[in-house]
């Protein structure tokens, strides 16, 4: 017997099969989608978005993803790290616009370098913001001591794509090595749960070689991994680097778009109370990429506080949007998007992962 849309749609748990049926939707279908997706956020989170205002720092990294454009075989962009005095110029604007939160987001480097400046950059933005500032770390992978360190000094949230879930898959974007280990990355995943993060993961859509059946089981991931928060973006080619090789295999732009708005709402409905971002990567393909997905369950959008002279050095795709903006300019466009949208903005709170609050009460 063929099931009814809405019959999979209103289960209380999916199975793989759903999830497949889900993602597959048709135009009429995919709005019923959103729209629960719509009503689950309105009742379990409430219709307000909040603001990490992310400051990508250094687009320097020693890892060689074959999809992306920071990658350190690229030799066709300069590199650059910001000053302290410039992160933390950044996050005092982020402060002073009443963002509860930043987003400190690199390359990756595991250095005894690295992992002090941090922990310096962390303590002071603590000091200064009197432990009013939410900070967010994306800075790959690291060991739990470090991890440790950090949380340690203030930082309370961790993201960590976990990429793609299908070993195979992870294999062929990545080169064979010890430094691009998928069960390393797990692993951190892990740790970072332990150590007590509210923790994020996400993966990209429509990367090449990728199927949607690999789609439903990155979802399952997420929930059987019960994250808090959770980042994902439609893959984008980028002219520099190896996956561009098969630029003409991928599914066209708007339906790689459309598939990750699905997994956005299906995540939204499987895990209800988990931060879900808006991801700029979104805005690349549509231009209300970002309040499409606030329709469809996001309830975060990170406007980017990277001052404007090095944002254009942090490609990690080709046509990123708003890389010759300033702060300023870009916070006013947010909140007109995010009215646009019909949420309310969640200033001068942090936006904590309600799913991790209420996890830590059920363990109280
Ligand atoms: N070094 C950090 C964050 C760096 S980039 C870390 O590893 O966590 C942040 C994210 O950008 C990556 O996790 C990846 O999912 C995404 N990204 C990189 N290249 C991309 C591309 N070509 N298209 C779409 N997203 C990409």
């Amino acid at each position: 017997m063929i099931m009814e849309f809405s019959d999979i749609l209103y289960k209380p748990y999916f199975s793989k099969e759903d999830i497949i049926q889900l993602l597959n939707s048709d135009y009429e279908q995919r709005n019923l989608l959103y729209k629960y997706a719509a009503e689950i956020k309105e009742k379990y989170i409430s219709k307000t978005t909040y603001f990490r205002g992310l400051i990508e720092y250094s687009n320097i990294c020693s890892k060689d993803c074959l999809y992306c454009g920071i990658r350190k075989s690229n030799h066709n962009l300069e590199r650059y790290n910001l000053s302290d005095d410039e992160i933390i110029n950044a996050a005092d604007f982020a402060m002073k616009n009443n963002y509860g939160s930043i987003v400190l987001q690199g390359g990756e480097i595991e250095s005894k370098n690295q992992t002090e400046r941090i922990y310096k950059l962390i303590t002071k933005l603590m000091e200064i913001s009197n432990n009013q500032i939410g900070i967010t770390l994306s800075l790959g992978e690291q060991s739990f001591d470090t991890y440790k360190l950090w949380k340690d000094a203030g930082a309370k949230r961790y993201l960590l794509r976990i990429e793609t879930t299908n070993q195979d898959l992870y294999k062929r974007i990545h080169p064979n090595n010890k430094k691009h280990d998928f069960e390393r990355r797990v692993e951190c995943l892990r740790d970072l749960k332990q150590i007590g993060y509210q923790v994020g993961t996400g993966v990209m859509v429509g990367l090449p070689f990728q199927t949607i059946d690999d789609i439903a089981s990155d979802a399952m991931f997420m929930r059987d991994l019960d994250i808090d928060m959770c980042g994902m973006g439609p893959y984008i080619e980028h002219q520099d680097t190896p996956l561009y090789e098969y630029r003409n295999e991928l599914l066209p732009r708007v339906e790689r778009f459309n598939l990750t708005l699905k997994l956005i709402a299906i995540m939204r409905i499987m895990m209800k109370d988990i931060n879900i971002a808006a991801s700029t990567a979104m805005q690349a393909i549509d231009k209300f990429g970002r309040e499409k997905a606030i329709k469809a369950g996001a309830n975060i959008i990170m406007p980017n506080i990277t001052p404007g002279k090095f944002r254009d050095h942090y490609k990690l795709y080709d046509n990123k949007p708003c890389t010759d903006e300033e702060a300023q300019d870009c916070l006013n466009c947010m909140e007109v998007r995010i009215t646009i949208a019909g949420d309310q903005i969640g200033l001068n709170k942090q936006g904590d992962s309600i799913h991790f609050l209420n996890k830590e009460k059920i363990v109280k």
